[in-house]
């Protein structure tokens, strides 16, 4: 199937919730081709690539950041991105609310809790989470707003590990959000386990490869 006939595709299938596509190390023409038929959220992992993305493509493109955030790297895409998923500490929030101020923006993040068995995947436990929006630090800061929680699920054919997983994001998210009204955003599924994210409340899911094919390297 072609690039358009999958965001077409995916977009219904997981409505309500919001395609992000995952378009990394991908070159312009395929991003065009989404764009083209409408898709106008993108999501990327390096903020270079997505920074020379952003330069080149049409103006209304929602940017999403999804990988590992350096902090010294924020300043480039504060002007521009629209949400940032991966946020896992307070010193990055402080970054990044430093450069939105300096850009006149109040820039929407996500929390990212570690809800997978593997060390690699980064993100907060549930009480450093509950610990940060409590501090009068994060109350503090003016120029960023946390809007929900991002997760990623363990690399596993056991699915209901991955459910068990996506359920305990789920209900942290349905606790915070009790206390945070404005909370919108519940960022979890990727190409292998957005069915079982969709099933279990996810609001976004972040498609890569079955949109834009197999990439040589993430
Ligand atoms: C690459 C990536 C995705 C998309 O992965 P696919 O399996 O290609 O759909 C989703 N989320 C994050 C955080 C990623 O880094």
């Amino acid at each position: 199937m072609s690039i358009k006939e999958q965001i077409v595709g995916f977009r219904k299938s997981v409505q309500p919730a919001t395609l992000v596509a995952v378009s990394k190390t991908k070159p312009i023409e395929d991003l065009m081709q989404a764009y083209e038929v409408g898709q106008r959220h993108f999501g990327e992992n390096k903020i270079q690539e997505m920074t020379q993305k952003w330069e080149q493509m049409p103006k209304d493109i929602q940017w999403h950041m999804i990988g590992n955030i350096q902090r010294n790297k924020v300043k480039y895409m504060a002007p521009f991105v629209h949400l940032i998923h991966g946020v896992d500490s307070l010193k990055l929030l402080k970054e990044i609310n430093k450069q939105a101020l300096k850009n006149n923006r109040v820039i929407d993040c996500l929390l990212q809790i570690k809800i997978a068995q593997e060390d690699t995947k980064a993100g907060l436990t549930v009480d450093q989470a509950t610990e940060l929006l409590e501090s009068n630090d994060y109350k503090e800061l003016n120029n960023v707003k946390l809007i929900g929680l991002m997760g990623m699920a363990s690399f596993t054919k056991d699915t209901e590990q991955i459910k068990r997983e996506f359920m305990l994001l789920k209900n942290t998210y349905d606790i915070f959000s009790k206390q945070h009204k404005d909370w919108t955003t519940l960022s979890m599924g990727m190409t292998g386990d957005h069915k079982i994210a969709i099933q279990c409340g996810s609001t976004m899911v972040r498609i890569g490869s079955a949109i834009f094919g197999s990439r040589n390297y993430a």
